[in-house]
């Protein structure tokens, strides 16, 4: 009896290479995430996302987002040439948001929902994307980024600045002008706090920057790394919790965008146009995800131990198969991972740099 259980523990073992099932710990978010390569091939009768080709116009004279339209406020878009911001005409938070009404509960607390959201267009033509514009287009998206920054952060309202796009009517967007948003808020985002609190326990008992270690772990193993030069690092970090959850950090520690130096924006402006590029090549497909900055507070305390950097969540697991957030990710707040790091960042490396469409 004895030796069927051995023998069952070894064909395990035979059958599912190191790493490719087991427990990784994310240092920035403290949490477990699942590894489980052995399921990707598993039988899936759920929804299939198809991607028809669809010819998008250059401009559209419906879209709220191209030069010289009307928007939902009635304000009509300026005839911009090239990056284009204006205050979102359905904020999340506002500067004039009403004062709330006492909590019927001392239990619970409540606020304002101050602050300011906008929309960055990124540029005039509607069928463009990121991951077609030249580096220099990116690093004026990313100039503007930086003034944007300054300007919001300086307000007394505003403890933090995210930035983010999400990309594809997966993740909601059914406007394909490309765009992000701004939201600086009078509350620091949940992800930047976790990030925080372990970047500084980190700072406090190694005198060292979390995310630089990171840096120097990826660039040690190497097989993660997808892209590099002087100034930057894209990488799929060893305890990614999407399968293609790319990271893109510049090499030195900044607290937020505002702070990077203009050759450090301007290699991170060519790290995205790669990256995107290559997410693209993948699967020859628009590839949809959600990325965001992730930045210090600027709550007037100093962060010497937050790392600017870049996240990409993307919810493809497969060309045509959206990765379900559930049970144990929604539910129990921990991620399952159905490919290895390792996999997935030599696929995306392997891809070329120049655009599919542009062959
Ligand atoms: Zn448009």
């Amino acid at each position: 009896m004895l030796f069927v259980i051995t023998c069952g523990v070894n064909e395990i073992k035979d059958q599912f290479p190191s790493g490719s099932w087991e427990l990784r710990h994310h240092p920035l978010r403290d949490e477990w995430v699942v590894i489980s390569a052995h399921r990707q091939g598993r039988p899936w009768l759920g929804d299939r996302v198809e991607h028809g080709p669809g010819e998008i116009p250059v401009f559209d004279s419906t879209c709220y987002f191209c030069p010289g339209n009307p928007r939902v406020s009635g304000v009509v878009n300026a005839d911009y040439q090239q990056v284009f911001v204006f205050d979102n005409d359905h904020p999340c938070v506002a500067m004039d948001a009403p004062e709330p009404g006492p909590p019927a509960n001392p239990l619970y607390h409540s606020q304002p929902a101050r602050g300011v959201s906008r929309v960055v267009c990124f540029s005039p033509q509607h069928n463009m994307t990121m991951a077609e514009m030249s580096a220099k287009d990116i690093d004026a998206i990313l100039l503007v980024l930086q003034e944007q920054f300054a300007e919001l952060a300086a307000l007394d309202t505003v403890n933090h600045v995210l930035m983010f796009e999400n990309k594809g009517p997966v993740v909601g967007v059914s406007n394909p002008h490309p765009h992000g948003q701004i939201y600086a808020t009078s509350f620091v985002f949940k992800h930047i706090e976790n990030e925080v609190r372990q970047s500084r326990a980190h700072f406090q008992q190694t005198s060292r920057v979390l995310l630089a270690d990171i840096l120097d772990a990826e660039t040690a193993d190497g097989r993660r790394i997808i892209w590099e030069d002087e100034d930057s690092l894209v990488f799929i970090p060893w305890f990614a919790r999407y399968a293609h959850e790319v990271f893109i950090a510049p090499r030195k520690t900044y607290p937020h965008i505002h702070a990077l130096p203009d050759a450090t924006r301007r290699s991170l402006a060519e790290a995205l146009r790669v990256t995107l590029i290559k997410l693209d090549n993948l699967w020859r497909m628009p590839f949809p995800y959600i990325m965001t900055f992730h930045q210090a507070p600027t709550d007037g305390a100093e962060y010497p131990y937050f790392h600017f950097h870049i996240e990409f969540q993307p919810p493809l697991r497969q060309p045509n198969l959206l990765k379900y957030l559930a049970g144990p990710e929604i539910g129990g707040g921990n991620y399952l991972n159905d490919t290895t790091p390792e996999a997935t960042a030599a696929g995306l490396k392997a891809q070329a740099e120049i655009h599919y469409r542009h062959e």
